[in-house]
């Protein structure tokens, strides 16, 4: 069968190494130019540099996408730097870093031996994470987490210190708005997890280049596992094409007029929601595609600083000290000097035999209120914030450059009671995929590669092969 994937970002990409996988062709049509969609390589000239749309971490809990990655030949041990889960300010004053030992010892300890809680605090935190490991991380319906953390009497130093970062910087919604089940999720893949699950990674290369980069060979590869090539299997990348047209009939699908035995629509919702907004009525459109207009959305905002020399801070991510009203707004600080292979950040301009810059990222999750001020007013105050609580001594080389990149969209807001599609949609051609769909994460790299995966799977196997 011949599937049409519509969108690259990481849902798309694996939906259609799926789609092969199982035997079947994919071409993928992709609005933009690069492959990898909210987490895709771009050029900055103000740096002369590549750097991402935004900085991203993933956890090794992450199986899905790590597995994707193996499947497609790469070593997600090469490709990421990976840590014991830590949280340490940049301001050196707090610090939690779970300990190398089972679960739940590794939280247990971590805790105890952090650095900027009292006692009491920390026996507060761990005995809320004991109670939601027993309750096998479920909360109760409807509850946000700023709810959840009440009913668990958590003090507002332990809410400022160690909840609100986390919940911000794993949901990009704000304690008071998020979804408290969601949340829990997030808790039993990271500091619920094994030590060796709980780990971070953090990419060594690019987003595009990390994976998705190469979809687009192995969607081309004719071939079957044992080099044996089947004619008209080929299925391809279509970069810069923006659908417009989506039809589907009791035999196929059209995708701006080529015809197709199917299709998964892998872009963001509102996208998805003009495209399926085409097809004929059918049983159940009405309430599957109000639940996708329901969504808003958050930015996220990361400014990548250039410095004349790596800073080569003692951690590769570190927490800031945010104070909106300083318009401090950075949260996190990346130094990925600790570690970077320069594999391709400076060059699709190799030809000039410039290097890999320096670079630093702040990152800035939920940026609405950052995003009311003027954007060089926050860049000078983040540089001050950055310059207090990471270079307290001025020793380390001056900053002497910069790059803005807010992410208008980010991720849908994750709050209690959002109602998320699942993959197959009402029309018996048509799945979509994507972070939003009823994945039980919040809108992260994991779900998005989770749903695609998903997403072929259940329209070909239950659907298309279920009607032959
Ligand atoms: C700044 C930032 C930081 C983040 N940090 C993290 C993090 O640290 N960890 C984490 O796990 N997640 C993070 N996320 C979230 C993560 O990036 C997303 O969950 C994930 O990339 C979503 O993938 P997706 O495939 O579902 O959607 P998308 O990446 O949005 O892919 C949809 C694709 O469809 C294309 N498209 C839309 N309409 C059409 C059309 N009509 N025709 C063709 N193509 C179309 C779009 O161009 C896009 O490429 C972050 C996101 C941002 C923006």
């Amino acid at each position: 069968m011949r599937i049409a994937v519509i969108g690259a970002g990481w849902a798309g990409l694996a939906a259609a190494v799926r789609i092969r996988q199982l035997g079947h062709t994919a071409d993928v049509f992709e609005a933009g130019l690069v492959p990898g969609g909210r987490a895709r390589r771009v050029w900055s000239r103000a740096l002369h540099a590549h750097i991402d749309n935004g900085q991203h971490i993933l956890l090794a809990a992450y199986t899905e996408t790590l597995a994707l990655m193996r499947e497609l030949g790469l070593d997600p041990e090469a490709l990421f730097y990976r840590e014991r889960l830590t949280l340490k300010s940049a301001d050196d004053l707090f610090s939690l870093r779970s300990l190398p030992l089972p679960a739940p010892l590794n939280l247990l300890g971590g805790v105890l031996l952090a650095r900027g809680l009292g006692l009491t605090e920390k026996l507060g935190l761990v005995a809320l994470c004991t109670r939601l490991r027993q309750r096998n991380w479920l909360t109760e319906p409807g509850l946000t987490v700023a709810q959840w953390l009440a009913n668990g009497s958590q003090g507002t130093r332990v809410v400022q210190a160690f909840w609100h970062p986390l919940c911000v910087a794993a949901m990009n919604t704000p304690p008071e708005e998020a979804c408290a089940q969601l949340f829990a999720h997030v808790l039993r893949d990271s500091i619920g997890a094994s030590t060796a699950a709980s780990g971070v990674l953090i990419p060594r290369t690019d987003l595009s280049t990390l994976w998705p980069d190469q979809v687009a060979h192995y969607l081309e590869k004719s071939g079957d596992a044992a080099g044996h090539v089947e004619h008209g299997l080929a299925g391809s990348l279509k970069l810069g094409h923006a659908v417009k047209a989506l039809y589907t009939d009791t035999s196929g699908v059209e995708v701006d007029g080529a015809r197709y035995d199917a299709a998964i629509v892998a872009t963001n919702t509102p996208s998805a929601h003009r495209l399926l907004s085409q097809l004929a009525v059918v049983p159940d459109a009405a309430p599957y595609l109000d639940a996708m207009s329901r969504f808003d959305f958050i930015p996220i905002a990361t400014i990548t600083f250039r410095v004349e020399q790596a800073w080569q801070l003692p951690h590769p991510m570190m927490l800031l000290r945010e104070d909106s009203e300083k318009l401090e707004f950075g949260q996190w600080l990346f130094d990925r000097s600790i570690y970077a292979r320069q594999t391709r950040t400076a060059t699709d301009d190799s030809s000039t035999g410039d290097s890999a810059p320096a670079l630093l990222h702040v990152v800035i999750s939920d940026a609405r209120a950052m995003m009311t001020h003027k954007q060089e007013e926050v860049v000078s105050a983040v540089t001050r914030q950055i310059q207090r609580q990471a270079n307290p001594s001025g020793a380390r080389a001056a900053i002497c450059g910069h790059h803005v990149i807010v992410e208008k969209r980010a991720t849908f807001a994750a709050r209690p009671g959002l109602i998320r599609p699942s993959n197959l949609s009402p029309w018996p051609r048509i799945a979509v995929a994507g972070d939003w769909t009823d994945t039980g994460y919040p809108g992260v790299l994991e779900g998005a590669v989770r749903s695609g995966r998903l997403a072929a799977d259940r329209l070909i196997k239950d659907r298309l092969c279920a009607a032959i």
